[in-house]
Order: C-alpha cells, then structure tokens, then sequence
C-alpha cells in the first residue's frame, strides 16, 4: 500500500509515541502518557478491526485473588511477592473504577466465589486452616474480612454436588465489551489516535527514534515505542518471556429462572463461570492439554469444549435444559512468574506484556506504570 500525501502527513509524519496494541494496557499506557505529555502525537497501533488478543474476549472477573491460588503461589513465591501482586490487582481494579466509572463498566460487587466438590476436601482444609490468618494479612489492602465460608449460599445458586462454597467479598465482575468501549472513547476523548488492521512486522532501532514496518507495506518512524501486544510479543521480540496461551470460553443462551448469581472459580482457577444477561459465561480447560493450548491459534477444541458442557451438565446446572449460544477462545501471555515485565528494551523502546489471566485486574495499572517509566526516561 502506497500512503497518499495527506495520509502521511497526518498520522505519519512526526509522531511522537506509537503504542502496539489496543488492549487495556496499550489503551491505558497511552491515557496516562497524554497527561503528562500534552501535546505530543500518540498513535495506537491495532492488527486487527478489534483488539484481537484477550481484552475484549475474556470473561470480566474484577478479582484480586482466591484462597487456593494464594496459598499455592506461597509456596512458590515469596510471602512479600505473593501480597505485592494481590495488592496491584486490587489498586488495579480501583484505579479501572474510577477511570471509567462503575455504570460504564458495568461493574457489580457480587463476590467471588471457589468452589469444593467431594474431592477437593484436603484443599478446602487448607484454606480453612489458612483462612484467619490470611484475612489479618489483607487487612492492609482491603478493609474488612476478604474470606468467609459461604455454605448458606449453596442451595440458592442450584449447584450439584458442590460441598462448601468461600466466598471473596470484594471481587466484582464487569461487562467486558462497555469496559474496551468506555476505554477506547476515553482515550479518543484525549486526542489519541487508534488505527486498526495495521499489523507491526517489524521494529528497528535507529539513532533517534524506531522504525516501524507495518505488514501494509510501508513503515514510518516514531520517537518512543511501547510494546503492549502482550501473548504476542515474542513475535517482535523473541528474547521477552512470554508463552502464548490459549483460554477457551462458551455462554449458553438466557435460563429461565437462572440462580447462579457470581464470580466463581474451581479446581485452583482453571475453570472459571459466572452470570451475565441470564446467561451462564463458563472457561477454562486449559489443564486438560497444555500442549496444544500453548498457542496463539485463535478457535475451541472438541476436548475443551466437551469438559466445559460436561461441567455445566454435573455440577453448574444439573437438571436444567440449556442451550450453548456461544464458544469463543482468546490469547493470553504467561510466564515462568505471575509477574508482568514492565521495561525499557533499548534507549527508545518499552513493553508492558505477560498479564497472565488477571490483566482486567492489573492491565489499568500496569500501563500507568509503563507511561511512568516512558516520562521518567524521555530525554
Ligand atoms: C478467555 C479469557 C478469559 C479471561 N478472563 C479474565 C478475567 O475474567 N479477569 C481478568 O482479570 N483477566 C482475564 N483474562 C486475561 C485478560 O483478558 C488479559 O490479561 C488482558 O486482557 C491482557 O491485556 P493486554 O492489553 O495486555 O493484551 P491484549 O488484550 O491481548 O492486547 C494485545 C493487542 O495487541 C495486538 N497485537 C498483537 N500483535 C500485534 C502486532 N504485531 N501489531 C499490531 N497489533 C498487535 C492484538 O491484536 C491485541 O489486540 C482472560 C483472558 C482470556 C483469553
């Protein structure tokens, strides 16, 4: 594709900052760089019409963290890394909050919610054991009791099977798509550019900016790059750690009379359900082959998608007749570490990638974080 005159002049010509990736992180990076920087040219570059990766695919979980999964990264991390990163998430989702308000999110406190069946009892004792002590240390993020035993609510959300129920008090969820809406209006509202179906191919260091190929056929040059493409970075720059992976969703269509009313994960996170609209939205399954989720292929398998309904049919809805409506996948970023990697690469490029599966938690801040290290850094 040749750019005409006026093209090029417009958007390509003197640009300041380009972020790749239209995302919440590159959509937050570029609503934080603009308060510091408030006449500069900003330019979000996005591959796809919309953003084609996990913020508009995923499942709107505003949580900070359940008991199993807390009690497990314990054992693997430090006790000051575990409280660290469950505090970003939980600023994370204050800080989303108040950028976009609560009716454009459609955030609603509904509590989180892990799931015990009959063969997790040694698990639950755990978090039993752990529960008083867990709760005292949280107290320095969050005001009041994270954890309670919530049996009480088992017969009212109609599960089967299901043995005890603990309950987060302070996880919400959100309407995925009003919140990339509200966010995507924000950041036009602030004179930053979005420009969809241009794909990077390719960056290059120059002595006084980036070069940057698209797969459109022409490139242009920027003086700050920041690289927010998260389960797809290592597609520019190999030497990041970050795995593609694939997470598997469906939503049936609206139940009469539906009584699952939350957030509710099982089995440590690896499936995860909740309402929406009178439906059911349930994910999750990546355990059953990590192998052939350890992609950036876009699309649902038979074995995922089978132990999903299979979930629904046993324990979500028992007795219920439902209809699937939808089943989707999006591609996340991981990591040896639950940590993202926020940093310089060279003299005029930075990224902000590895969200992990909590990036509505921490995507608002970790992008403030990399405008911040963007500011701090500019000659
Ligand atoms: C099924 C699923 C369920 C999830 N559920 C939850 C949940 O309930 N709660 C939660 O907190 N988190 C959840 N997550 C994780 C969360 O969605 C992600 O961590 C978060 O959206 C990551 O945001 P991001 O901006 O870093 O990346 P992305 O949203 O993936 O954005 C990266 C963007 O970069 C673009 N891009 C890639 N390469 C290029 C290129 N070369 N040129 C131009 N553009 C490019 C992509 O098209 C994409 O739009 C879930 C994820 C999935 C997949």
């Amino acid at each position: 594709m040749q750019l005409s005159y006026w093209e090029q002049k417009q958007y390509f010509s003197k640009v300041d900052f380009v972020i790749i990736g239209s995302g919440i992180v590159g959509l937050n990076a570029a609503i934080q760089l603009r308060k510091q920087f408030k006449t500069a040219s900003i330019l979000v570059l996005e591959r796809s019409f919309l953003p084609y990766g996990a913020s508009t695919r995923n499942a709107g979980f505003a949580c900070f963290g359940s008991m199993t999964e807390i009690l497990d990264d314990l054992t693997r991390m430090t006790e000051d890394a575990v409280y660290a990163l469950v505090e970003k998430r939980y600023n994370g989702l204050l800080l989303l909050r108040k950028l976009l308000g609560d009716v454009n999110i459609g955030y609603e406190e509904k509590g989180g919610y892990e799931v015990f069946t009959n063969s997790d009892d040694e698990s639950f004792e755990q978090c039993m054991d752990a529960m008083t002590d867990l709760n005292t240390k949280l107290k320095s993020i969050v005001k009041g009791n994270t954890y309670t035993l919530s049996d009480f609510e088992i017969s009212k959300q109609g599960f089967n099977g299901v043995k005890h129920l603990v309950k987060n008090n302070f996880e919400g969820q959100i309407d995925t798509g009003k919140m990339m809406h509200a966010l995507v209006k924000l950041a036009q509202n602030n004179n930053i550019t979005i420009l969809n179906g241009l794909d990077i191919i390719e960056v290059k260091t120059l002595p006084n900016g980036v070069l940057i190929t698209t797969a459109a056929g022409f490139s242009f040059t920027t003086k700050k790059l920041m690289v927010c493409n998260n389960g797809f970075a290592a597609n520019l720059f190999p030497q990041l750690e970050v795995q593609a992976n694939r997470a598997q969703v469906l939503i049936t269509n609206p139940i009469e009379g539906l009584k699952i009313n939350g957030a509710f994960h099982y089995q440590k996170g690896y499936y995860y359900f909740r309402d929406v609209d009178g439906c059911v939205l349930l994910g999750g399954g990546r355990n059953l082959d990590f192998e052939a989720e350890a992609t950036q292929q876009f699309g649902v398998t038979e074995k995922v998608q089978t132990a999903l309904e299979k979930l629904l049919h046993e324990i979500i809805l028992p007795q219920t007749s439902f209809t699937i409506s939808k089943r989707w996948s999006g591609v996340m970023g991981l990591g040896n570490t639950k940590q993202s990697i926020v940093k310089q690469i060279d003299t005029h490029t930075y990224c902000a990638v590895r969200m992990g599966g909590m990036g509505i938690a921490i995507g608002s801040l970790v992008g403030a974080e990399l405008a911040q290290l963007v500011a701090d850094t500019y000659e």
